[in-house]
């Protein structure tokens, strides 16, 4: 499968939503569940610096989709997400069976600008979402929303 237009639109609202939590001091991160007919069910973005680190929308996501959706109804559901999720909301999201993923940049691109801005090593290893859940369907990174979330992950390092 590849991006279509209504992936990236999907997609620019997670990118909108890591820029609102950088609006509100938080990390610029980002995410929505879509359902197999293509209706928003839920989006969320971290509130790292507001609550705790495990705040990743990815996480809630899956939660989210736990609580409220059936088996069928999560495989075939899409998250549309800024950046790729981590090991533990690559888990939650393996855990619960919820379908592709699509990102915008991926945790080996955050990881080199990170250190490019100065940042130590991560406390938790960067591994891909297939490393962890080696059947998940992913598409990323998007290289149209490339430029507009490295901005907004520089900003949020130089604040
Ligand atoms: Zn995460």
């Amino acid at each position: 499968m590849t991006i279509t237009e209504t992936d990236l639109g999907h997609l620019r609202r997670a990118v909108e939503l890591a820029r609102l939590a950088l609006e509100r001091g938080d990390e610029p991160f980002g995410s929505v569940l879509v359902s197999g007919a293509g209706r928003e069910l839920f989006e969320d973005h971290n509130h790292v610096v507001e609550r705790d680190h495990t705040h990743h929308p990815e996480l809630a996501i899956a939660r989210w989709a736990g609580w409220h959706l059936s088996p069928e109804e999560r495989a075939a559901a899409t998250v549309y997400t800024s950046g790729e999720h981590c090991p533990m909301c690559a888990a939650a999201h393996g855990w619960v069976g919820l379908g592709r993923i699509v990102y915008a940049v991926s945790s080996a691109q955050l990881g080199e600008w990170r250190t490019a801005w100065g940042f130590g090593p991560s406390p938790v290893a960067a591994l891909s979402i297939q490393q962890v859940v080696p059947d998940a369907v992913v598409e990323g990174p998007v290289a149209e929303l490339e430029a507009e979330v490295k901005g907004l992950h520089e900003a949020f390092a130089r604040a």
